[in-house]
């Protein structure tokens, strides 16, 4: 099937019978270096897939491209049953406008594993300012979500704090919060816990859980707690040198894995 046709195909199927999320034969290079090699990968719409394996492996890319915070080499990327990264025009497929990847990329929240609070910004400011200026909410509104969402992740009462003024989890917290005051309908969390002191990775943890069971958000995580992606995923793939080297739900993953690679991996970090 050619580009254009598939994409006509998938366009022909309503949005809500497709993935979330899908990588089709995407390649992401640096230079000589193959970061990503033909990936193919799709998210259901609300399931929670964790991304393992070594560092190098190419994990934190996948999350930057669905973020339009990196260029792809080939391949396309879907969301919400629209390419992301291309555009229908006059019948071509063509690289997506940049105004076309703001608007897919906007169904998507992401947090970092450094908070990237906004320093000189209160964290109730923090989760009104992209709402009030990209969805152009009225500041009213904005508040009154983002009140919601601060109360949701446990900080009612620290609204009015700065980020230097909160621990690590805090702020981390405040990011949750802030994320999904976009209303994304993908979120995706880049190793959250690994700049935080072990006594504050489990507040995180646990806002993330429950954000899991409450809401029918679509979640994409890379994590090195492998004791959360055991029992928070559905699903767990395993990347190498670039590749999904092993998939599947966590018990089988976790308790009986098949590739070599996955096997050393899992033996060194549990
Ligand atoms: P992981 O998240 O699995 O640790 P990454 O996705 O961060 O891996 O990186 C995959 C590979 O791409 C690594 O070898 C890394 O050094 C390389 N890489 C990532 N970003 C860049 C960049 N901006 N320029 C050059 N190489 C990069």
């Amino acid at each position: 099937m050619t580009e254009v046709t598939a994409i006509k195909t998938s366009a022909a199927q309503s949005a809500a019978e497709q993935p979330m999320v899908r990588f089709e034969n995407v390649c992401k290079r640096y230079g000589n270096l193959v970061v990503l090699d033909d990936l193919n990968l799709e998210i259901a719409r609300g399931e929670k897939v964790a991304i393992i394996g070594p560092s190098g492996s190419g994990k934190t890319t996948v999350l930057r491209m669905l973020m339009t915070l990196e260029r792809i080499d080939g391949g396309v990327i879907w969301v919400d049953g629209e390419p992301m990264t291309h555009m229908m025009r006059s019948g071509q497929m063509v690289p997506a406008a940049q105004k076309h990847l703001r608007r897919v990329r906007s169904k998507i929240g992401m947090v970092f594993q450094h908070f990237n609070l906004f320093p000189h910004m209160t964290a109730l400011q923090n989760c009104i300012e992209a709402p009030i200026t990209v969805l152009k909410m009225s500041r009213k509104e904005a508040e009154a979500r983002a009140t919601e969402l601060l109360d949701m992740v446990g900080l009612a009462d620290k609204k009015g704090h700065y980020p230097a003024q909160l621990s690590g989890g805090q702020q981390q917290r405040v990011a949750i919060a802030r994320a999904l005051a976009m209303r994304p309908k993908v979120m995706l969390f880049d190793e959250v816990t690994s700049a935080l002191d072990p006594e504050l990775v489990g507040e995180v943890l646990h806002v993330i859980r429950q954000l899991g069971a409450e809401h029918d958000l679509t979640m994409l995580m890379v994590t090195h707690q492998m004791g959360f992606a055991k029992e928070f995923a559905d699903r767990v793939c395993f990347f190498y040198q670039g590749k999904i080297a092993e998939q599947g739900v966590p018990q089988e993953l976790f308790g009986a894995p098949k590739n070599e690679r996955t096997k050393q991996f899992l033996r060194a970090v549990l």
